[in-house]
């Protein structure tokens, strides 16, 4: 390449310089975008070692939630198991009676007299059920709701 005169021998020098700026400004962006990378990288370690505490601790948890969960449906089947044993030990057509109140009433089928008033459906009953419930010679069920009542005293 000929340089022909001083005027083009300046203007390449300057075209030099820019090009050496743009290098430069790049450089800066590069060591920018490494330091950049490094703190992302650092971040990242930092947030995959919580990751993996909370993962332990959610993996214990539902490890103590599963042996609850066991321990629970055993209860529940002893729970069954003595109903069955208790529920036995009724007379078939009481028993029968019983099932039914429940089913219906979808929570209690035997429910106590407070204050002359139903414990299932807090009606206010009339004297003589609440009489027959006190005496307890037979099933005395609520008018309103149809619940077994009980009465003490
Ligand atoms: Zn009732």
């Amino acid at each position: 390449m000929q340089i022909k005169s001083n005027v083009e021998y300046k203007a390449l020098e300057h075209e030099i310089a820019v090009v050496q700026q743009g290098i430069r400004a790049l450089e800066d962006e590069e060591i920018a975008a490494m330091e950049r990378m490094d703190e992302l990288q650092r971040v990242l370690q930092e947030h995959g070692r919580d990751f993996q505490v909370e993962e332990q601790q959610v993996l214990q948890d539902l490890k103590t939630l599963d042996a609850r969960a066991a321990n629970i449906a055993g209860e529940i089947e002893q729970g069954r198991g003595a109903r069955e044993v208790e529920a036995a030990a009724v007379a078939p057509d009481w028993r029968a009676r019983y099932e039914r109140v429940f089913e219906r009433a979808g929570d209690y089928a035997l429910v106590g007299v407070d204050k002359n008033c139903c414990g299932g459906c807090h009606m206010q009953l009339p004297p003589s059920v609440v009489h027959d419930a006190r005496k307890g010679l037979s099933i005395t069920l609520c008018n309103y709701c149809g619940r077994m009542l009980y009465a003490s005293g």
